[in-house]
C-alpha cells in the first residue's frame, strides 16, 4: 500500500483556523495529536497527504519490511503492547499497532487525509501560520511538522534510468501488481532496505543482480515468534512489559558509548560481523565483496541472517562494479558489462537532509527552511525549534536521530518539549515565540563538538547521515536520556516571545470539534 491508495480514511475537513496544525501522521505527528488531546489541546487538526496514519510504515511495504528494533521499545511508552507476536515486529504488525493506537485514542477525526501542504508561510502580520494544501487553505497559531526523515523516496542518478524499458520502482513505493515470479530482476541498494527484500523474494525470481555500492556491517538478528506463556505473562503479569521495555532500552543505549564517544570499543562488534561473513559465506570471492573497508557503525549496523545466505545463492549476483548507465532493459557497469533485467527495485533510501518539504514551510523573513538551512546545513535547537520560524516545532529535526536504538523514544521526548510548549504559551497568553539564534549557534556548537569524535565522522564511510557539504545534522550524539532530559520541560528563556493582545480573533471552523 502506497500513501495513496489505502481506503482506510476516516477523517475530517479542512478547517479555516486550528489552534494546532500537524503536518504528517506518522509516529511522531499522530503521537503529537494523541498527546495534544491528552493535555487537553483538542483543537488540533492532523493534515495527512496519505489516507491513512503510520507515514513510512504506511508506505514501506515491501516484501520483508520489518523493524530492526525490538517491538517491546518500537512502541509508544503510553501504548505498550502486550500481543506483539515476535520480538522484531513485521510492516504489517506494525500499521496495525499505530491504527489500533489511533483509533483508541479517538483522533481520526482530527485527521484531513489526501491532504498535501502545499505550503506553510508564517504571516508576521497575523501572527499564525497560513496553510495552502490540496484540500483548501487554513490557518492555524502553531505548527508542528512532523513530515518525517524517511517520507521522501531518493532515486539514483543514473544517466538513462528515465528510460528504463522494464518495470521499475522504489522499496517505498512496491509495485504489488509487478509478478516478479520467475523474473529477472535488479536491486540497487543494500542498506537495511535492500537486504530485506532480497532474500524476501530470492526464492520466487529467476535470477538477481544485486547492486552493492558499499557493503554494510551486518550483525546477527535474535528474532523469534514469542511463546503462548510469554504473551500470556506479558498481558498479564503487572509490571513485566515495562521491564521488558526498559531491559531492551538498557542494552541498546550501552552502543553509545563506542558510537559517539570512543569508536575503537566497536571492535567487538566488528569481530562478530567478521565472524558472520565467514560462518555464512562459503565463496572466498563473495567473502571479500561483502567485507565493509569502514568502521563498524560508521553507516548504520544491519540486522539479517538471510542476506548472506541469500547472496550465495546460484541465481544472484552480487555486483560491485559501479553502474554507468541504462540503456533499454539493460545495466551498464563500468567495466562495459550489460545486464538484462524485467524489473529493477530501487532501494536507494530518502532525501533526508534536503526534504522537499523544506521548500514549502517559509519562515518570518519569507524564507524557506532549505534556504535557511542552505549555509551549513540543517540546524535547530534541540532538534525541535528553528530561529526565524516562530511558533513552528519540527518533530524528527535536525540531529535527533538514531542509528541504535528507538525513535519513538526520541518523538516522546520532543512531544513532551512541544507540549510543555503550547500549554506554557497557552497559561501565558504567549501568542508567538522564536528561539534565540544564539542559543542555536551555542547548542549547534556543543552538538558538532560531540559529533566530531563519533564513529559516524571519523569512521571512514559516507552515509546519509552526512549532508552534501558532509555535515552531520541527522544524529543525536549522545546517551539518548540526555535528550530526555534536556526536552523534559519547554525553557523559555531560550526564546523571544510576545503576549496575544494585537491578534485578530479568526472565526470558529464550522463542523470542527474544536
Ligand atoms: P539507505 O540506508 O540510505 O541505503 C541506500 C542504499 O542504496 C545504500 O546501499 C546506498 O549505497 C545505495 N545507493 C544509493 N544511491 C545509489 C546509487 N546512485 N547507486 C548505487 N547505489 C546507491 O536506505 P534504506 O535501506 O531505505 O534505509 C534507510 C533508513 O530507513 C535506514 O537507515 C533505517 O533508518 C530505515 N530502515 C529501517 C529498516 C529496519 O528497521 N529494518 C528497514 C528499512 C529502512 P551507499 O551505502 O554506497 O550510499
Amino acid at each position: 500500500m502506497t500513501a495513496n491508495s489505502s481506503t482506510k480514511s476516516a477523517g475530517s475537513e479542512l478547517p479555516r483556523h486550528a489552534r494546532v496544525a500537524i503536518v504528517g501522521s506518522g509516529f511522531s505527528g499522530l503521537g503529537a495529536a494523541v498527546k495534544l488531546s491528552e493535555a487537553g489541546h483538542q483543537d488540533c487538526i492532523v493534515l495527512e497527504r496519505g489516507n491513512d496514519v503510520g507515514g513510512t510504515w504506511r508506505d514501506n511495504t515491501y516484501p520483508g519490511a520489518a523493524c530492526d528494533v525490538p517491538s517491546h521499545l518500537y512502541s509508544y511508552s503510553f501504548a505498550m503492547n502486550p500481543n506483539w507476536t515476535r520480538s522484531f515486529s513485521s510492516q504489517p504488525e506494525i500499521q496495525d499497532y499505530i491504527r489500533g493506537v489511533a483509533e483508541r485514542a479517538g483522533v481520526l477525526d482530527r485527521h484531513v487525509f489526501n491532504c498535501h501542504v502545499k505550503r506553510a508561510a508564517w504571516s508576521e502580520e497575523n501572527n499564525r501560520w497560513e496553510l495552502s494544501t490540496t484540500r483548501g487553505s487554513m490557518t492555524a497559531d502553531v505548527l508542528i511538522g512532523a513530515f518525517g526523515a524517511l517520507a521522501e523516496p531518493k532515486l539514483p542518478d543514473i544517466p538513462g534510468i528515465d528510460r528504463f524499458a522494464g518495470t521499475l520502482f522504489h522499496s517505498a513505493q512496491w509495485n504489488h501488481d509487478a509478478d516478479l515470479t520467475g523474473k529477472r530482476v535488479a536491486v540497487i541498494g543494500t542498506g537495511a532496505s535492500g537486504i530485506q527484500i532480497v532474500p524476501a523474494i530470492v526464492d520466487k525470481v529467476k535470477h538477481i543482480d544485486v547492486y552493492q555500492r558499499t557493503a554494510p556491517w551486518l550483525l546477527p538478528r535474535f528474532d523469534r515468534p514469542f511463546t503462548r506463556p510469554e504473551r500470556w505473562a506479558f498481558r498479564n503479569v503487572p509490571g513485566l512489559l515495562r521491564l521488558a521495555r526498559a531491559g531492551i532500552y538498557a542494552a541498546r543505549e550501552t552502543q553509545v558509548v563506542g558510537l559517539a564517544k570512543y569508536p575503537k570499543m566497536m571492535k567487538p562488534f566488528e569481530l562478530i560481523a567478521r565472524a558472520k561473513i565467514r560462518f555464512e559465506i562459503k565463496d572466498p570471492e563473495l567473502r571479500r565483496k561483502v567485507t565493509p573497508n569502514f568502521r563498524i557503525g560508521c553507516k548504520r549496523m544491519l540486522i539479517a541472517n538471510d542476506w548472506y545466505p541469500a547472496l550465495d545463492n546460484d541465481h544472484v549476483e552480487l555486483v560491485t562494479d559501479g553502474i554507468r548507465e541504462i540503456d533499454g532493459n539493460a545495466i551498464i557497469t563500468n567495466d562495459g558489462t550489460a545486464r538484462e533485467v524485467d524489473a529493477l527495485i530501487v532501494a536507494t533510501g530518502f532525501q533526508v537532509t534536503d526534504s522537499p518539504m523544506f521548500d514549502t514551510i517559509c519562515g518570518s523573513d519569507g524564507r524557506s527552511l532549505s534556504q535557511t538551512f542552505a549555509d551549513g546545513g540543517m540546524r535547530a535547537y534541540k532538534g525541535t525549534t528553528v530561529a526565524g520560524f516562530p511558533n513552528l516545532f519540527v518533530l524528527i529535526g535536525p540531529n535527533t536521530g538514531l542509528g541504535h536504538t528507538s525513535m519513538v523514544y526520541m518523538i516522546e521526548s520532543q512531544l513532551n518539549y512541544v507540549i510543555d510548549a503550547i500549554d506554557t504559551m497557552t497559561r501565558r497568553a504567549i501568542n508567538r515565540i522564536e528561539v534565540l539564534p544564539d542559543v542555536v549557534d551555542a547548542y549547534n556548537d556543543t552538538l558538532q563538538r560531540k559529533l566530531a569524535g563519533s564513529v559516524w565522522m571519523t569512521g571512514g564511510c559516507g552515509s546519509w547521515y552526512l549532508d552534501a557539504q558532509g555535515n552531520n545534522t541527522t544524529l543525536w550524539p549522545d546517551f539518548t536520556f540526555r535528550f530526555r532530559q534536556q526536552t523534559k520541560r519547554f525553557d523559555i528563556d531560550a526564546y523571544q516571545t510576545s503576549s496575544t493582545a494585537d491578534t485578530e480573533p479568526v472565526p470558529a471552523l464550522s463542523g470542527h470539534t474544536g
